[in-house]
């Protein structure tokens, strides 16, 4: 498990490190070279005619129907751009990465192709024993926690902070509520990296999941409750020596920049409301603190699915890394239609013949054969925020092959 108990100054910490000679959060300057380099690793002619047209293309019996919004969002392109810029910077030197930089198996992997390396965990614990004096270390989109920073910085090493700026809202977020002495509930999943490092900074905190245990805490706040039972249920999600009965008088919200928007928001209001009722108008602001920290590309890939699955579908692709956050939100909005849904993480599940292996929303790995119906059909594409477009054509591209051998047979 990580270390969560944080009884150091985070704030003061982090104003240090910005100042180091050693610690990097801009562009080296690379930026054209990198940008020419990632159009054509990453980029796709198909896409952008799809786009051009309206998101919609129909080639033989199938209709793909891209979302409005989908793919790369900014701060995962910042950060793979960082990645390759500290590449052509520190040429001979050693480069790790505390995690994967975005939750994509292509982007990763072209990583250590580039001879980037990612620190392994092991037995639950992340090793950064081969972490040398010298070494240059990158810092993920999701960023890490304030923990790992301190040891990076302890040793030696040059780092290289590609954080989202979104992300690092959310901390200051937290911040504030420390500084006010308030707990933060964070709407998120306890061990998602971007979590991990969120809590970091918080002092007081705990982790809620989804609207039913947020539910669950207002009530407690209203009306008591079991206290061992509270805490069996947040056992993992919550600061070291918390205690329900005195921990939830002043409370602060945050989140984890990609779990479900109106979830947020709802999870936000039912915090709002207890609070009022428990304390009156007069007091709110003493016992509640909400500053809006829902990141826009997530509202965006979420709102431009919310408005595809409403247009008639045979079948959604979702395709995005299966540990990431923000694609298994995409699929569980076309699960929640009941449209025939398969979240894939690269267009290498796709066949052969017409067969998918996907992730289940809440299972594992499933394969489903005949997949694609006969005739003519609609197929709704969309893709998380850290997958690149040309993942999404390969898909499309085995999708149209499937259906033109059918046409054959
Ligand atoms: S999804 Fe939002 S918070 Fe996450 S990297 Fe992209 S822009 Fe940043």
């Amino acid at each position: 498990m990580p270390i969560r108990q944080n009884p150091m100054d985070t704030k003061a910490f982090k104003r240090s490190l910005h100042q180091s000679d050693k610690y990097f959060r801009q562009s080296f300057g690379h930026g054209d070279d990198v940008a020419g380099q990632m159009q054509t690793e990453y980029n796709s002619g198909l896409i952008q005619e799809i786009r051009d047209h309206y998101y919609t293309l129909t080639r033989g019996d199938v209709t793909i129907k891209l979302a409005e919004a989908f793919g790369f969002c900014w701060g995962v392109e910042r950060a793979v751009a960082m990645a390759y810029e500290t590449r052509q910077h520190f040429p001979t030197e050693q480069i790790w990465i505390t995690n994967e930089i975005i939750h994509n198996p292509s982007v990763n992997q072209r990583l250590q192709e580039m001879n980037v390396a990612f620190i392994k965990v092991i037995n639950g614990e992340k090793n950064f024993s081969v972490v040398g004096q010298g070494d240059v270390v990158i810092l993920p989109a999701f960023g890490a926690s304030v923990q790992e920073m301190q040891l990076l910085n302890d040793r030696g090493c040059t780092i290289v902070d590609t954080t989202c700026p979104w992300v690092s809202k959310v901390w200051n977020t937290v911040e504030k509520h420390k500084k006010k002495d308030h707990t933060s509930i964070i709407h998120g999943k306890y061990n998602h990296e971007e979590t991990v490092a969120t809590s970091s900074f918080a002092g007081k905190y705990l982790v809620v999941l989804n609207l039913q245990q947020a539910e669950y805490v207002a009530s407690y706040i209203l009306n008591g409750g079991n206290r061992n039972e509270f805490m069996a249920q947040f056992a993992n999600a919550c600061s070291a020596g918390f205690n329900p009965d005195a921990d939830l008088e002043r409370i602060g919200i945050a989140n984890q920049t990609t779990m479900l928007k109106g979830e947020t928001e709802q999870i936000g209001k039912l915090f709002e409301h207890t609070m009022l009722k428990k304390y009156g108008p007069q007091a709110l602001n003493d016992h509640f603190l909400s500053f809006n920290t829902i990141c826009d590309a997530t509202q965006e890939r979420q709102d431009a699915m919310f408005k595809l699955v409403d247009e008639p579908l045979d079948v959604m692709v979702v395709i995005g890394g299966y540990n990431s956050s923000n694609t298994t939100h995409l699929q569980e909005i076309a699960v929640e239609r009941h449209i025939p849904s398969y979240h894939i993480d690269s267009a290498s599940r796709i066949g052969p013949g017409n067969r998918i292996e996907h992730k289940q929303l809440h299972g594992g790995m499933a394969v489903t054969e005949l997949w694609l119906p006969d005739g003519p059909i609609t197929v709704g594409v969309t893709s998380g925020a850290s997958t690149p477009d040309r993942s999404v054509e390969e898909a499309i591209e085995r999708i149209f092959a499937i259906k033109a051998n059918q046409v054959l047979v």
